[in-house]
């Protein structure tokens, strides 16, 4: 008789499952989790399929399935998605089953903890350091042996001596569980009657079940989290589980405390930092139902819950959603589909909705709740720019006499202030101040940025980096180089002189040590142990600081002047986001703006606090060019070490893209692309090298509507194939235009 055959998903760039036999004793079911021989290694798989028909003359040349691991299987709701999100992005399915498989080679293993409790009679010996232990002990609790250690104020060696004089013994202890349950009713608080409203309707909206996307949508500081805790609280009521979506894992210090003074206990967490072991216990909590809420990054979506019951999407504008390698997907939009194929309501949550939400919003796609103002009658700040034409700082300087002066009152008033500047570093870019030489990267088309608190010249893009020659590589200057523009550690130079007594903090993402020293500082600006705090785009999000009440934007104009189509959307959610630090509790905020163009439509808007005058016209215009979300782009970026092959190649490709008539008859001209499918380039990126290679780049635009992927898979299946060196990344919707 013929064995069964099984065909399983193997987590490697692969798009197909491979039939393996089923030995004798084994049962096997789609989802279960197996091992599988892969070539000469063994890889954690999940059994995607029966097989009913398999090839006859295979059978003999297939291998048999491993064993099967102790663990739930994988539902077919998370099947489903890993096929769509593979469809979708154009990543391989094992590359995306990969994303669901990340508890690692610790799945199985479980380390033991061993715990110590009081034994028998005192020891014949006894000394004051043993007579601390069985002191601690004295009330008959099981304790780890390095908690009792340290508790007694005695070295493990004191404790291993009483276990072996039989005063104390040794015991296996369960696994300390991931998260305890949160109780919904640990800690209601009385909400302003917008929040009452916004909250009642969610909870209906729950209570309703199915599928729903609902936009939360108020201005900062206006309570949202607390809103969606009432779903959150709802849905632990119902024994389902919550998954909660973060744009950065530094955030979620402050919010597991709010969290558990909400519910009384910590959530599980979810992000790349966690330990390999955490990251095994907190996969099976999810598993199997122990973890009821998790908090996570993008990479939460991918967990195999199981019975969620509510997706939240936290500051669903930000553009960190985006994974930018590897399965390049939106985590917002890969929540609402996730949703969607659970029938489960996913809550998007910001004060600076994306464009696309906001569009889905207007359109009546998504429901939307609206707090239009500040909780406990907090104001917003009131926003002023800084004509740097009128008022500009002096040479070499970047801060105008009028932030200088404001700054100087807050200092005065005790108050702290923040000072955003989105540049990493001293200064973008160095040069030798005799022969004009630049220094440059020599993988990239990029200028070094100058880092002096490392003490290098630095590339962003491939991290190349050198130390700072004494003399000009060119012309041999002693003492010639100048540092051109502006860096946080520059700016810190700046205040410096001006406040030197201030108490000072650089935030920014080079200079964190460990995710750790980065919540601790976060907790000490929030304690008012700093007075100035100078940050990059680490400092913009989610952070409640109580005694900030100035925010200095040091060049409102930075992300306008690249020709990127969502540079005004980013521009606007990131300067609106961090000038609504300000004056979150008492006093009056007070945001200002340093630019030299006040009259660009994003600054108008921001000053005037008119979010509406902004998505108008932002709509209005992506509406004309056919831009997302009234239109759909995918980029392919073709890259190589050899510049000709590179070229030959994206022209190749660009020529095997399939015509398509959709058949609407409408004249086609050239600017207006709205009812047709083109594909625009081969053109050099904006980045035109980076870590040596050559980057072509390939959009393709479409109508809404279209199937965009399946044209890409069609394409590609019959295009030529990258060879050699040249490498192929394709991204539908991209944010990034790099
Ligand atoms: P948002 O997320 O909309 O920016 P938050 O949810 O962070 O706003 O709320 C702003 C501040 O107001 C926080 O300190 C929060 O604890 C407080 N807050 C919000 N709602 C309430 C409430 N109903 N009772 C007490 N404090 C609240
Ligand atoms: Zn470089």
């Amino acid at each position: 008789m013929r064995r069964r055959v099984v065909d399983v998903l193997v987590p490697v760039a692969l798009d197909r499952a491979y039939s393996y036999r089923v030995p004798e004793p084994l049962d096997l079911h789609p989802g279960d989790v197996v091992t599988v021989p892969l070539g000469a290694r063994e890889a954690t798989a999940v059994v995607w399929a029966e097989n009913p028909k398999p090839n006859p003359r295979l059978d003999n040349r297939l291998k048999d399935v491993g064993e099967k691991l102790d663990v739930p299987p994988l539902r077919p709701e998370l099947r489903r998605f890993v096929d769509w999100v593979s469809n979708y992005t154009l990543s391989s399915r094992g590359m995306v089953l990969r994303m669901c498989l990340r508890m690692g080679e610790h799945l199985a293993a479980e380390r033991e903890r061993v715990g110590v409790r009081l034994a028998g009679p005192p020891p014949a010996r006894m000394t004051p350091a043993r007579g601390r232990v069985l002191e601690l002990f004295a009330d008959r609790m099981v304790r780890a042996k390095a908690e009792a250690a340290r508790e007694a104020g005695v070295s493990a060696s004191v404790i291993d001596g009483l276990i072996d004089d039989g005063a104390l013994e040794t015991l296996v202890l369960p696994p300390e569980p991931v998260a305890q349950k949160p109780d919904p009713d640990f800690n209601a608080p009385d909400f302003s009657p917008a929040q009452r409203a916004a909250a009642a309707d969610l909870k209906a909206t729950l209570a309703k079940g199915g599928y729903a996307v609902t936009l939360l949508d108020g201005v900062t500081g206006s309570g949202k989290t607390e809103v969606y805790f009432e779903a959150v609280a709802d849905t632990i009521r119902s024994g389902r589980q919550s998954l909660i979506l973060m744009p950065e894992i530094a955030l979620t210090a402050g919010f597991l405390d709010r969290f558990a003074a909400r519910f009384g206990q910590r959530p599980a967490e979810w992000h790349s930092e966690l330990s390999p072991r955490r990251r095994a216990r907190t996969w099976r909590a999810v598993a199997n139902k122990e973890a009821s809420v998790v908090i996570g990054a993008r990479s939460a979506l991918f967990l195999p819950y199981a019975d969620l019951g509510l997706i939240v999407v936290d500051e669903e504008h930000d553009p960190a959603y985006k994974q930018e390698d590897g399965v390049r997907y939106h985590a917002r939009d890969m929540a609402v589909l996730r949703g969607h194929i659970a029938r489960i309501p996913v809550v998007l949550s910001s004060a600076t909705p994306s464009v696309e939400t906001e569009v889905n919003a207007r359109r009546g796609r998504y429901a939307r709740l609206a707090l239009p103002e500040r909780f406990g009658g907090a104001r917003l700040p009131s926003i002023e720019p800084i004509d740097l034409r009128i008022a500009p700082p002096p040479p070499r300087h970047f801060i105008s006499p009028v932030l200088a002066g404001a700054m100087k009152v807050s200092l005065e008033r005790g108050e702290q202030s923040l000072l955003f500047l989105n540049r990493r570093g001293y200064a973008p870019l160095t040069l030798c101040r005799s022969c004009g030489f630049r220094f440059a990267c020599p993988n990239c088309d990029a200028w070094l940025v100058d880092h002096r608190f490392r003490r290098q010249l630095v590339c962003h893009h491939c991290g190349y980096a050198m130390p700072h020659p004494a003399n000009c590589p060119q012309c041999n200057a002693v003492n010639s180089f100048v540092p051109i523009g502006p860096g946080v550690e520059r700016l810190e130079e700046e205040v410096r002189e001006l406040f030197p007594g201030a108490r000072m903090l650089v935030l920014s993402s080079d200079l964190v040590v460990s995710v750790e020293r980065l919540r601790e500082e976060l907790a000490d600006v929030a304690a008012g142990r700093f007075d100035i705090i100078i940050g990059t785009q680490l400092v913009a999000k989610g952070h409640h600081f109580p005694m900030l009440n100035l925010v200095g934007i040091i060049d409102a104009d930075l992300g306008l002047a690249n020709g990127d189509p969502r540079a005004a959307e980013r521009t606007f959610q990131l300067l609106h986001q961090v000038v609504g630090r300000a004056g979150r509790e008492a006093g009056a905020g007070y945001g200002y703006l340093q630019t030299h163009q006040p009259e660009h439509p994003v600054i108008r808007a921001l000053i005037a606090q008119d979010r509406d005058a902004f998505y108008d016209a932002e709509i209005a215009q992506r509406e004309q060019m056919h831009y997302p979300p009234f239109g759909r782009l995918a980029s392919l970026v073709v890259s190589g070490p050899d510049k000709h092959e590179t070229e030959a190649y994206a022209r190749a490709l660009a020529r095997a893209a399939p015509k398509v008539d959709l058949g609407t008859g409408a004249a086609k001209t050239d600017t207006l692309m709205g009812d047709d499918v083109r594909v625009l380039g081969p053109a050099e990126a904006p980045l035109a090298l980076v870590r040596g290679r050559h980057r072509l780049r390939l959009l393709v635009k479409s109508p809404r509507a279209f199937g965009l992927s399946a044209y890409l898979r069609d394409w590609l299946a019959a295009g030529p194939k990258p060879k050699g060196s040249i490498k192929l990344e394709i991204d539908v919707d991209p944010q990034s235009f790099l």
